[in-house]
């Protein structure tokens, strides 16, 4: 489970990490009190569980009460990369004198955490790693002995390279990054994260250390330990994950605009991955799992179609506790109730197919097409949102998989 950058800021105050006075608003008016309580300047920042809200604008630094209710108004409805922005964070601003990255997070490769610093930090850490792999500093941590003291010196040191990448280098910020990462180990352990990742964490020109962001992943398995978080991420109902996951359904925002639907996450992964060769591009992962039932499916077209982003709908099903006929219940739910403008592919078979395509034939949906194979579904659908989307249809491959995981 994703945090918002306010709710990783929760647990990072918590641990004593250093973060800015900040309030939360749902207003452009809200948003100009709380820039009252906390003095100007401030940042307005969209909160929504995806990075790279500076460049989509979602950021923005206000130096008088005016600037932060437009700047609010401006960045409430926004969607980034098909994220609704349903409230800003108005949070006192510092002058940055230089930014630094800073995470943990559960490696594959390592097996176990793996703490990532890199003297430049604000950009995208991939970028970095590609660009000036040298300013990566990559420490696995024995999940068992935790952070050791030699771990923490090391990247200390590493933050004082030199002068291309000098890091802070006056003993009081030397002491705060320690600091800093002591605490952050913290978080990660006692909040059973997958991530904790501070970018930037900035030195200010007056010298102090600061997490200027937050991105924190609960491990989905340990949340009945945590259950003021997820009750926190609940109560913001518009999030599309929180929606998904009361529904029990396996549901991940992608950047594309072919909205996926299917039961299993190997189909769905296959069905992603055959899209990605036929030149399209996934704009989810939505696993409906087994034996799923008409009211399920009705909630994940639901979820897939709420932000306006999906240029088509395709429906992926191999019928086995799951029965093909149920799918097709909720999906002539659903159609016939909301109106649905884009191209809807589906691929029924396994358990029950012969009923299910018999439902679809019945209800003579406009725009629904049932495909003869998953390999015609997937073509259709990357035709069909080419088409609506303006593009010609693809004659070349794609890239590979739109996501590492
Ligand atoms: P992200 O784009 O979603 O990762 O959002 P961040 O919270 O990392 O903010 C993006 C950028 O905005 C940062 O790298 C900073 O350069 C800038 N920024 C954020 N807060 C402040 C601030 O208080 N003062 C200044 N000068 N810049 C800020
Ligand atoms: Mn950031």
């Amino acid at each position: 489970m994703d945090l918002l950058e306010h709710q990783g800021k929760g647990l990072f105050a918590g641990a004593s990490l250093p973060v800015l006075p900040s309030r939360l608003a749902f207003s452009p008016a809200e948003a100009q009190v709380a820039a009252g309580e906390l003095g100007l300047p401030v940042v307005v920042k969209a909160q929504v569980k995806t990075g790279g809200r500076g460049k989509a604008g979602g950021i923005r630094l206000c130096a008088t009460e005016d600037e932060v209710a437009a700047a609010a108004a401006d960045i409430l409805g926004m969607s980034i990369r098909g994220h609704g922005v349903s409230c800003v964070l108005v949070e006192q601003a510092v002058e940055i004198a230089r930014e630094l990255y800073l995470a943990i997070s559960s490696s594959r490769a390592q097996r176990g955490p793996l703490l990532i610093f890199a003297a430049e930090g604000g950009v995208d850490i991939e970028e970095v790693a590609r660009r000036n792999p040298a300013a990566l500093v990559r420490t696995p941590v024995d999940p068992l002995l935790g952070l050791c003291d030699y771990q923490v010196r090391d990247v200390v040191a590493a933050g004082a390279l030199g002068p291309e990448h000098a890091g802070p280098d006056d003993t009081s910020a030397k002491q705060a990054l320690a600091g800093v990462v002591r605490a952050l180990w913290r978080v990660y352990h006692d909040s059973d994260a997958t991530l904790c990742e501070i970018n930037p964490l900035v030195v200010t020109t007056s010298g102090e250390v600061v997490c200027l962001d937050s991105k924190v992943t609960i491990d989905d398995n340990a949340l009945y330990r945590h259950a003021d978080l997820k009750a926190d991420a609940e109560a913001g109902a518009e999030d599309r994950e929180a929606r998904a996951r009361k529904a029990g359904l396996a549901f991940v925002a992608l950047d594309g605009d072919i909205g996926v639907l299917g039961n299993g996450a190997g189909l769905v992964m296959s069905t992603i991955d055959q899209i990605a060769a036929a030149g399209g591009r996934a704009a989810d992962f939505c696993d409906i799992g087994g034996g799923a039932r008409a009211d399920v499916v009705a909630t994940a077209l639901d979820v897939i179609l709420s932000t306006g982003s999906v240029s088509a709908l395709l429906v992926s099903i191999f019928g086995g506790i799951t029965r093909c006929d149920e799918v097709a219940c909720g999906l002539v739910q659903v159609l016939s109730q909301t109106r649905v403008d884009v191209p809807v592919v589906v691929r029924l078979d396994g358990s029950a197919a012969a009923e299910g395509r018999a439902v679809l034939a019945e209800a003579r949906l406009p725009g629904l097409t049932v495909a003869a194979d998953a390999a015609e579904a997937v073509r259709l659908a990357v035709a069909g949102a080419a088409a609506r989307a303006g593009r010609g249809a693809p004659s070349q491959a794609g890239p590979g998989a739109p996501r590492e995981g």
